[in-house]
């Protein structure tokens, strides 16, 4: 990666180079010598500040860099990556608290990784699934027909055959760079999901299955979700030549969870921001975003960067809560306003070793009950231990946000006992991640649209206002919602300033 012009260092912008490289970790008192004394503001003059180090402003900044244009990236957390977030374990390994997956079609968060020496492996899928539902357990294989859908009885998997080809073929119909002007956005956008499965999903069982994948895919209810929304992320699920398929998002093999990082997703930002060195700032949550003539004073804790133009590569609604002088159109604000997060969080058991797969399992669960209704095996690739994380999500997680951390590992752990038996009990150790509760995203995996949204606001999504341009994986039109679409909305936004500096 070559570095353009280097810029004045001040103190703080060092140590922010310096976390960036040793692995974001959080600055201590011995990084600084003088941690009790409050840092000056700092002050950077730069082309282009860019809101937000996770990998839609790192991307960004890589491309502005290489375009020989200077960038400061701001980010509010002590470490890069945002949604993506590797924990440490007890036992030395590291398992993923936030984006982890990837799969077909999502080459630009691969095209990454491989720039940065960060090798993928196959998501541990050998051995038969679990439906745990109406209080009974069975065990599946994957490898006929129907792939990972858990046999329901049969008139429920015709009836969800059929609801799954026609949200294909009404997802077709959506352009991707704008949903709002398909033919039926006005109809598809004037109801929820849920009115539309109801209408669709007859068969009890059907039902289930979507209202499983609506939940898996999006950590919301489908009462929350617009129909025009969903046909959208449908639609997105691809690239440009693939167009995208429910299927392709609920699919281990050959879909969204095909791969993982060895070493776990976060290496990839933080070797990206490496690269940019001391151009990444921890620690710099911005609160205002002002024009000043032709140019732009961006202030954050403790720093403040006056830039040509301004990229804000953060969740809407977190974008919401910067200041804006002169005020954003209303439109844009509003758009701001009606794009929550959904609720989601992981929880990860570790042992000694991923037991389940000598039972013939392969750590995949899906369940009408309990906290934790899908889970994964995420245990290293060399299987030095074993790793089991459930999704809590949703409704199940908004009941448990401000719940004591012991209530949530003793709910998950019954849980993972029910489906994998009692060794599940005793984990080694236990990791839980409520995005909910985290300042800087507050929910998960995705900012989502409730009716009306898309057709009213959609055109304010990517739109700049002056100078200010939008990223974030909320703006990618492949893959929006996963890291890819972060990759993704990250080059199109370098294109988009660079076409006018
Ligand atoms: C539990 C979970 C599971 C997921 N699973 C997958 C998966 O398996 N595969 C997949 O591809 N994707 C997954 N995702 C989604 C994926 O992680 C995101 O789509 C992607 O990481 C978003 O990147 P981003 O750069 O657009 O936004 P973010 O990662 O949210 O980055 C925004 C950054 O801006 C910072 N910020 C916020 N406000 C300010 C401010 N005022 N000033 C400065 N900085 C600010 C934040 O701290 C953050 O670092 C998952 C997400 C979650 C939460």
């Amino acid at each position: 990666m070559a570095h353009g012009r280097q810029l004045p260092l001040s103190r703080r912008s060092l140590l922010g180079g310096t976390a960036a490289l040793a692995g974001a970790g959080t600055l201590t008192a011995t990084a600084t010598g003088t941690a009790s004394a409050a840092p000056a503001a700092a002050s950077r003059t730069v082309d282009v500040v860019i809101v937000g180090g996770g990998l839609a402003g790192l991307t960004a900044a890589r491309d502005l860099v290489a375009a020989g244009r200077t960038v400061a990236v701001l980010e509010a957390r002590d470490r890069v990556g945002g949604r993506v977030l590797g924990l440490t374990l007890p036992n030395g390994g590291v398992t993923e608290g936030g984006g982890e997956f990837i799969g077909p079609t999502q080459d630009r968060i691969k095209a990454l990784a491989d720039s940065l020496g960060v090798a993928t492996f196959a998501t541990y899928n050998t051995g038969k699934n679990l439906l745990y539902k109406d209080g009974k357990k069975s065990a599946y294989a994957t490898d006929g027909l129907l792939g990972s859908v858990p046999p329901v009885d049969a008139a429920g998997l015709a009836n969800a055959a059929i609801v799954q080809a026609s949200l294909d073929d009404m997802a077709k119909q959506v352009p991707v760079d704008a949903p709002w002007t398909a033919a039926k956005a006005a109809e598809w956008d004037r109801q929820t999901f849920e009115s539309w499965l109801r209408a669709n999903a007859v068969i009890p069982s059907a039902k289930f299955l979507l209202d499983v994948a609506c939940t898996s895919i999006f950590s919301a209810e489908p009462r929350e979700l617009s129909l025009l929304f969903v046909l959208f992320y449908i639609a997105a699920a691809g690239n440009e030549q693939t167009p995208g398929t429910l299927e392709r998002l609920t699919e281990t093999a050959n879909g969204a969870q095909e791969l993982r990082f060895v070493g776990g997703s976060q290496l990839v930002p933080i070797k990206l921001a490496a690269t940019l060195g001391d151009r990444v700032v921890l620690n710099a949550p911005v609160r205002t975003i002002a024009r000043s003539g032709s140019s732009y004073v961006v202030t954050a804790d403790g720093v403040t960067v006056t830039a040509k133009r301004v990229v804000v590569a953060v969740p809407p609604p977190l974008a919401a809560r910067i200041s804006y002088d002169p005020l954003l159109p209303a439109g844009r604000d509003q758009l701001t306003q009606r794009l929550p997060m959904a609720s989601v969080g992981k929880a990860i058991a570790i042992y000694d070793t991923p037991f389940w797969r000598a039972d013939g399992l392969n750590g995949q669960v899906v369940s009408d009950t309990g906290a934790v209704s899908s889970t994964f095996d995420n245990s290293p690739p060399d299987a030095s231990y074993g790793a089991l994380m459930g999704f809590i999500e949703a409704d199940k997680m908004r009941a448990l946000d401000a719940a004591p951390a012991d209530t949530v590992k003793a709910a998950v752990l019954a849980d993972f006992a029910t489906y994998f038996g009692d060794r599940a009990k005793t984990p080694t150790s236990f990791v839980l991640q409520r995005w909910n509760n985290e300042a800087y995203t507050r929910g998960g995996p995705v900012s989502i649209a409730a009716p009306g949204v898309l057709t009213q606001y959609g055109p304010a999504l990517r739109a700049p206002v002056g100078g200010i341009h939008w990223a974030g994986t909320e703006t990618s039109i492949h893959w929006m919602g996963f890291m890819d679409g972060a990759v993704r909305s990250g080059e199109r936004v370098a294109k988009e300033v660079l076409a006018e500096l």
